[in-house]
């Protein structure tokens, strides 16, 4: 017998427990099925674990709209649920008087963005604040944070078990039918099954696009093509002189080799970007030297030897015109006509950030269905 279920997540990284931590709240029996022997092993382990004030998106882009209410939601959940978090702040540096533009855009999109925190530092201020720091301007965000990702997702697990949905993993979506009810799901793995969703959310990070096309049923035409984007990171030798986040100017596809710090105040730098064709998480040691050379930009006394190969994440990125970057993209029965289903595409960063958000905003287009 096949069967029958309100709501099934398709991959429990941190998007898609969020999400079916909230079908669960709002009182839908929900499953999440997971293809690792974990949750949370893919993009949401390889990130800066950064929570984002908002200050880069466009105005009226998913993105800002949902890194701004998550990053609000984010850190009331941690103070909430004892999820271990820090409000460093943040400071994006100038390092050139060519770059002070950037700096005044990105203050002026983030003030479009609801974001007004923002404080504009002479070279002098931002050297008191941070004295390993050369840079002739910077902007000061104080509402940059960062998180434990892990924790966060522990905890999202806990609240849906407690609401008495469930994560099956080695649970692999293999592929599916839309029925006049519901959607059909074939599932493999240790105990393969077939079940039915009357609702559905493809929450299948990377793999979203394969996902996607594997529905018998789903408007192919409606599933956008993506790409993949690298993200490589570099961890530091010893003990870093910032106690605040460290980012350039933006590059085309990403933030720039920024300085993160971990909860225990260890700095790793990253992530670049490196356009790959399949998923590969090795971090090539010929990288270091981009490394040495756009950290020294803002850290000139940063020692040779100081780097070393950390980890990679990737970006599921969508393809868009070379110079523009793509926005979020979560697609409800209005854009492919299957009710029940939202698929989302292109979560990248701040998906973390806006995880809570992203919940929100699917359970309220489910409830549209
Ligand atoms: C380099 C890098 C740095 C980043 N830094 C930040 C940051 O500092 N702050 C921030 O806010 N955001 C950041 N992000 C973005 C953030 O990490 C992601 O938006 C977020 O982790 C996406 O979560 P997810 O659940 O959508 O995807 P994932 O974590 O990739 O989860 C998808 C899950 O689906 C599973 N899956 C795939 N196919 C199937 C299938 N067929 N059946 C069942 N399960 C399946 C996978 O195994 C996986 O567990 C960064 C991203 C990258 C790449």
């Amino acid at each position: 017998m096949t069967d029958r279920v309100d709501c099934v997540v398709i991959g429990a990284g941190v998007v898609g427990l969020a999400v079916a931590r909230a079908c669960a709240l709002a009182g839908l029996e929900t499953l999440a099925l997971e293809a690792e022997s974990a949750i949370g092993t893919a993009t949401s382990a390889r990130n800066s674990e950064v929570i984002h004030a908002g200050l880069y998106y466009p105005r009226g882009s998913l993105k800002a709209r949902l890194c701004v209410q998550g990053r609000q939601a984010l850190y009331d959940y941690c103070a909430s649920h004892g999820v271990a978090h820090q409000r460093r702040g943040k400071l994006i540096v100038a390092t050139r008087d060519e770059q002070i533009g950037a700096l005044e855009r990105i203050g002026a999109a983030a003030a479009a963005n609801g974001v007004h925190d923002l404080r504009r530092l002479d070279a002098a201020q931002a050297r008191a604040r941070e004295p390993a720091l050369r840079c002739v301007a910077a902007l000061e965000s104080p509402s940059t944070g960062i998180i434990d990702s892990h924790g966060l997702m522990l905890a999202l697990l806990g609240d849906l078990e407690s609401a008495g949905g469930l994560v099956a993993v080695r649970s692999p979506v293999l592929s599916g039918r839309i029925l006049a009810d519901g959607i059909l799901l074939r599932v493999g793995g240790d105990e393969p099954m077939e079940l039915i969703a009357r609702r559905v959310v493809n929450c299948a990070g990377l793999h979203a696009q394969a996902v996607a096309a594997a529905l018998d049923g789903l408007p192919p035409d409606s599933i956008p093509a993506g790409r993949y984007a690298k993200g490589n990171y570099y961890a530091l030798s010893g003990k870093a002189p910032f106690s605040r986040l460290i980012y350039p100017v933006p590059e085309p596809g990403g933030l720039g080799v920024h300085l993160t710090l971990d909860l225990g105040g260890q700095a790793r730098f990253g992530p670049d970007v490196e356009w790959i064709d399949a998923i590969d998480y090795t971090v090539d040691p010929a990288r270091a030297d981009g490394f040495y050379a756009a950290i020294r930009r803002y850290w000139p006394d940063l020692r040779d030897g100081a780097l070393r190969p950390d980890y990679a994440g990737i970006r599921p990125k969508l393809a868009v015109p070379a110079g523009q970057d793509a926005d979020f993209l979560i697609q409800d029965a209005r854009t492919h006509g299957v009710p029940g289903l939202v698929n989302l595409y292109g979560i990248e960063s701040p998906g973390l950030t806006a995880c809570l958000a992203i919940a929100d905003e699917v359970t309220a287009r489910l409830e549209n269905r």
